[in-house]
């Protein structure tokens, strides 16, 4: 894998302000769109970044289905719909997605603006700005917020900063950089209640209670304990299961977690790691990609058990190329 893929974007200020200068000149309408299974820092940076443009009066629309605990960010009637195809015209800018086939709501065609911050990102589109070394989307769209000259609003501040906050554990994982922290103090600083948001962001169902108490009921250790391993049992579904691995990635000794899922398009894995090991290389030797510490993949057409021996054996070549094994 080439790892010049997650260093920083050397030309990050010009083009942020490319983008910035090429957003305030359109005259089209905007699409706004993020992945497939939106986390916070999807909804958050493509919320933010929609509100920014319609302040500056920009025919917007945001594409999205927040997942049910994102959904008080929005109100109802700022989600629009899927579309098959983009009108004449238009300009689309994708948020926060590691591939063009997994961006959720429009054909990515035409004039696309391509803003992440995964390493595995192909740097597709017209414009891009994929800057690995950046903590969230969200701090991306910070900067494209600062250089289109908008005003800051608690409105427009509190989805930048719910982006943040998800993609950095809560300001805890390393990607936790002095930046982030002043990107999210200027962020408060414009109104933002931060206890009241990150309580807000833990808020699960009832069933979700029930759901992690089997999800950790059927946990794992591999190779001495250095891989833990639990899934989502069969037959139950779960809105909002994205945090499961989240709870299995603190078991001591181990550096790397994963957690599967059994949906229609096939077997769903999230990968996280610590330690030197790259959840990001299991991912992209399942035909996945992601962060260094945090990726994932999808297994398609394959059973439960056939996806839990091929991620054993992705995660046994990552320990041997470690040294760990
Ligand atoms: P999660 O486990 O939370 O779904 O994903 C962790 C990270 O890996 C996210 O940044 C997500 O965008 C990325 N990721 C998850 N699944 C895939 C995949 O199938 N392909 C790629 N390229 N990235 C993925
Ligand atoms: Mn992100």
């Amino acid at each position: 894998m080439d790892s010049s893929l997650n260093g920083p974007e050397p030309r990050y200020r010009e083009k942020v302000h490319t983008v910035a200068g090429t957003l305030r000149e359109l005259e089209g309408p905007i699409f706004i769109v993020s992945h497939v299974d939106p986390d916070g820092d999807a909804i958050g940076s493509s919320l933010g970044l929609y509100r920014a443009l319609k302040a500056l009066g920009k025919r917007a629309f945001w594409i999205a289905d927040p997942p049910r605990y994102l959904r008080f960010l929005a109100r109802e009637e700022e989600y629009s719909d899927p579309v098959e195809r983009l009108p004449e015209g238009a300009t689309l800018v994708v948020l926060d997605a590691a591939e063009p086939n997994r961006v959720a709501g429009a054909p990515v065609e035409g004039f696309v603006i391509n803003i992440d911050h995964h390493g595995t990102n192909p740097r597709f589109g017209y414009l891009s700005v994929v800057d690995p070394s950046k903590a969230a989307t969200a701090q991306i769209v910070k900067d494209l917020i600062d250089a289109l000259g908008v005003q800051w609003s608690p409105e427009i501040a509190t989805p930048v900063l719910t982006g943040l906050i998800t993609d950095t554990g809560n300001f805890r994982f390393a990607n936790t950089t002095p930046e982030v922290l002043r990107a999210a103090a200027e962020l408060v600083g414009y109104g933002v209640r931060l206890a009241e948001l990150t309580d807000r962001l833990q808020w699960r169902p009832a069933g979700y209670f029930k759901a992690l108490g089997a999800v950790l009921s059927t946990v794992e250790f591999h190779f001495g304990g250095l891989l833990v391993t639990a899934h989502l049992p069969p037959g139950l579904s779960v809105e909002d299961s994205d945090d499961f691995v989240g709870f299995i990635r603190y078991a001591e000794g181990s550096q790397i977690a994963v957690f599967l899922r059994e949906r229609e398009e096939g077997v769903k894995l999230s990968i996280r790691s610590r330690g030197g090991v790259s959840a990001q290389a299991v991912a992209v030797r399942l035909g996945g990609g992601g962060h260094v510490p945090a990726a994932g993949a999808t297994l398609r057409g394959v059973s439960l058990e056939e996806a839990y021996r091929r991620a054993k054996e992705a995660v046994r070549e990552e320990l041997e190329r470690t040294g760990y094994l």
